[in-house]
C-alpha cells in the first residue's frame, strides 16, 4: 500500500487497574483519502480507539501518527463528529459553525473570507437554508449535518466519526450517508469511521475493520470493499458484490464472534 497517511501502531489501552487492556496491539494504516469503517460489538473498544485517534484520550503503549508527527492532544487536524451532537445552543448553525472557522483555519482569513467558508460548508451539507436557526429549531438528522460542516470547516486531515447517525431514523441515516459519500468524493478527505451498522461499513467504505470482543479487543479482519463510486443503494441492494462483503461482515460478527450472551 501506499505510504500510510495515518498509522495506528501497537495501541493498547488499559483503564485503571482492570485485569486486562480494553484494546491490544491495534495496528492499521490508512491511506490518505481512503474510507475506513471500524465495526464491532458494542463495548469493544472503538470508541476508545478512536478517541486515541483524536488525542482525547493517552494510549498506554503504542499511538497514532499522523502524517509523519505522533498524536499527542486534540488538534484541528483530527476533527471528530460524535453520535450525539454538541453544538452550543444559545449560537446559531451559522455561529457554531463560524466558531471553528474562527479557532482554526480562519485566523489567516479576512473578515469577508471567514463568512464566505462558513456558508461554504453549511452549504456542503445542504444547512444554508437554515443557517441562522438555533440547534433546538431543528431536527437530529440536521444536527448531525451541522456537526459534519463544523468538523469539514476546519480542514482536516482525518475527520473522525464515532456512530455518527446512530441515533437517527433509518431514512434520514441514508440521507446523511448519501451526503457524506458526495462529501467523501468531492473533498477527498480521510475519513475513519466508527459504526455498528453493516449495511453502512459496505456502502461507504473502501476498508472494514472488524474488531474483536473485548477485553483484549484485537483487530480480527479488514475486508476490501471492491466496489466502483459512485455508489447507488438501490443500485447496490441487488449487486453480487455488495451482498457478499455484506455477509462476510455478519459472518464475522454474527457466526465467528458473536457475544456469548446475545444482549
Ligand atoms: P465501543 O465504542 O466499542 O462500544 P468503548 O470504546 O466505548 O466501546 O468501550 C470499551 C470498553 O472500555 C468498555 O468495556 C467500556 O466500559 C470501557 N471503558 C471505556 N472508557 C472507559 C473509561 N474512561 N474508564 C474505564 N473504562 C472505560
Ligand atoms: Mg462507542
Amino acid at each position: 500500500m501506499d505510504r500510510a497517511f495515518l498509522e495506528i501502531s501497537r495501541v493498547s489501552v488499559r483503564f485503571g487497574n482492570a485485569p486486562l487492556p480494553v484494546l491490544n496491539g491495534i495496528d492499521l494504516k490508512v491511506r490518505k483519502g481512503e474510507y475506513v469503517a471500524v465495526i464491532g460489538h458494542s463495548g469493544c473498544g472503538k470508541s476508545t480507539l478512536l478517541n486515541v485517534v483524536a488525542g482525547l484520550l493517552p494510549a498506554t503503549s503504542g499511538g497514532a501518527i499522523l502524517e509523519g508527527r505522533e498524536v499527542s492532544e486534540p488538534g484541528p487536524d483530527r476533527a471528530v463528529v460524535f453520535q450525539n451532537h454538541s453544538l452550543l445552543p444559545w449560537l446559531t448553525c451559522y455561529e457554531n459553525v463560524k466558531l471553528a472557522v474562527d479557532r482554526t483555519v480562519g485566523r489567516d482569513m479576512s473578515k469577508a473570507e471567514r463568512h464566505a467558508w462558513t456558508l461554504h460548508n453549511l452549504a456542503l451539507v445542504r444547512m444554508d437554508a437554515h443557517a441562522q436557526k438555533r440547534p433546538a429549531e431543528i431536527s437530529g438528522g440536521m444536527k448531525q449535518r451541522i456537526g459534519i460542516a463544523r468538523a469539514l470547516s476546519m480542514k482536516p486531515k482525518v475527520l473522525l466519526l464515532d456512530e455518527p447517525f446512530g441515533a437517527l431514523d433509518a431514512l434520514t441515516r441514508a440521507h446523511l450517508q448519501d451526503q457524506v459519500m458526495h462529501i467523501h468524493a468531492e473533498l477527498g478527505t480521510t475519513v475513519m469511521m466508527i459504526t455498528h451498522d453493516v449495511d453502512e461499513a459496505v456502502l461507504l467504505s473502501d476498508r472494514i475493520v472488524m474488531m474483536t470482543n473485548g477485553p483484549n479487543a484485537t483487530i480480527g479482519e479488514i475486508l476490501d470493499v471492491d466496489l466502483p463510486r459512485p455508489r447507488d443503494r438501490l443500485a447496490l441492494a441487488s449487486e453480487p458484490k455488495f451482498l457478499a462483503a455484506r455477509e462476510a461482515v455478519l459472518r464475522f460478527l454474527h457466526e465467528r464472534h458473536a457475544l456469548p450472551a446475545a444482549a
